[in-house]
């Protein structure tokens, strides 16, 4: 691992303690305003990495398509990535299923009924049928196609832009006079996004140190206290699910699971204090390739897809949180309700955008699939941003490790660093 990262990273994880003390301190002192006067730093550190996303990712897919060669090769990478995404957000749901039902966070928390006037006298009713779920999916994948590839450019929508890089460099492979300045002009666009990234990276212990002084001297700790049964079901099923990412990452990449957590702490930390997944995109390509040797046509190619598709720790939060909001109402969920809440929990993850608090919005998708009222969604708002900043984490471990697992199916894996660990 290069001696800059570590430190980098040695500075970052500093930054964060400190603003995560700092922060507490003036939430209990009363002088939680004066982190007004350097709310700006966060802001501009934040924007810097939303600078690199569309010029990092455009450039990255495409490049990622003329390097491996053939659309065959794009394909069964994809396929495995997808393949990889579907089962690890699965088994993240599965965990936060039951957590929930073990520790049964929202039962008599006894929030009255209001609101239960939604629910239809058989749950299963109001279930989104085949014919919804359907429609649901199709939705998600027709918004997928961009109707103008320069507005999803402009606008920064990832998953639009994904799909236009992939058409654009699989012709590109077919008609390589043509395409020819358009490779050149990526192939720089490419290199020197990922030095302004460097550059930027620079700048993560102040701006993460602003971000979490500001998450904490605002929020302090009345909410944490008044829902611990809940965070703690959502944080124990998401460590029960970073351990299980870990164990996968530790034996495809041969290496210590301190070595890997070393490798990542930049991304990870990065996610945990802006509670982005685009936003840290950036930062998690240069990583994975530098400090864990992926391969740099995996990180290109699977990490921007994982970014916007594969949230593992949106979709156990949003399971976890739909069923709390059933305990809270004195709902019983019956099996054929947790399997519609584990399907749409999945999808709606799929369909978060990768920003601060989109789990919380697509949650509708997964109340309103099982006839709970979406009222329940302001029972958790206030400890929504801090869980945010952990399933966040996670998101990006699923992400970084879904490059490791895709690289080491070819033997790849590991070839790019040194030193082991
Ligand atoms: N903030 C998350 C992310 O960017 C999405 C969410 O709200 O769960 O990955």
């Amino acid at each position: 691992m290069q001696e800059a990262s570590k430190s980098d990273a040695k500075k970052i994880g500093i930054a964060m303690l400190s603003g995560l003390v700092i922060g507490l301190i003036l939430h209990k002192t009363g002088y939680a305003w004066l982190t007004e006067y350097l709310d700006p730093l966060g802001t501009i550190f934040v924007r810097l990495l939303k600078m690199m996303i569309v010029p990092l990712v455009f450039s990255s897919i495409f490049m990622a398509m003329i390097n491996l060669g053939t659309p065959e090769a794009m394909g069964t990478m994809g396929r495995r990535a997808v393949i990889y995404y579907f089962v690890t957000t699965a088994i993240a749901v599965f965990f936060g299923m039951i957590f929930v039902n073990l520790i049964n966070p929202g039962v008599g928390a006894s929030l009255g009924t209001a609101g239960l006037e939604n629910l239809s006298g058989s749950m299963a009713e109001k279930v989104v049928g085949n014919k919804g779920l359907y429609q649901t999916i199709l939705g998600v994948l027709i918004s997928a196609i961009p109707k103008n590839p320069f507005e999803a450019l402009a606008n920064a929508t990832v998953l639009q832009l994904i799909i236009f890089a992939i058409l654009l460099g699989w012709v590109a492979l077919y008609h390589k006079q043509d395409a020819d300045p358009i490779v050149k002009f990526m192939g720089s666009l490419e290199k020197l996004s990922l030095a302004l990234t460097h550059l930027i990276l620079k700048f993560a212990p102040i701006g993460i140190f602003v971000l979490m002084l500001d998450v904490m001297a605002k929020s302090g700790m009345t909410a944490i206290i008044s829902l611990s049964k809940y965070i703690l079901t959502v944080i124990v099923g998401l460590s029960c699910h970073a351990l299980f990412l870990m164990f996968i990452a530790s034996t495809r990449l041969k290496k210590s699971p301190l070595y890997i957590l070393k490798g990542l702490s930049a991304p990870l930390l990065t996610a945990f204090s802006t509670s982005s997944s685009a936003a840290t995109l950036p930062i998690t390509m240069t990583s994975v390739e530098e400090n864990l040797g992926v391969h740099k046509d995996t990180a290109k190619f699977v990490l921007p897809l994982g970014a916007t598709v594969n949230m593992d720790g949106t979709a156990l939060y949003e399971s976890v949180a739909a069923i709390f909001i059933a305990q809270a109402y004195g709902h019983d969920l019956g099996i054929a309700q947790q399997l519609v809440i584990f399907l749409t929990a999945s999808l709606a993850a799929v369909g978060a955008a990768a920003i601060p608090g989109a789990g919380l919005i697509t949650m509708s998708i997964v109340l309103t699939a099982v006839g709970l009222p979406l009222e329940g969604i302001g029972l958790i708002l206030a400890v929504d941003r801090l869980l945010d900043m952990f399933r966040t984490t996670v998101n990006v471990f699923g992400d970084c490790v879904g490059t490791i697992w895709v690289d080491s199916m070819d033997g790849q894996i590991g070839k790019h660093v040194e030193s082991g660990g």
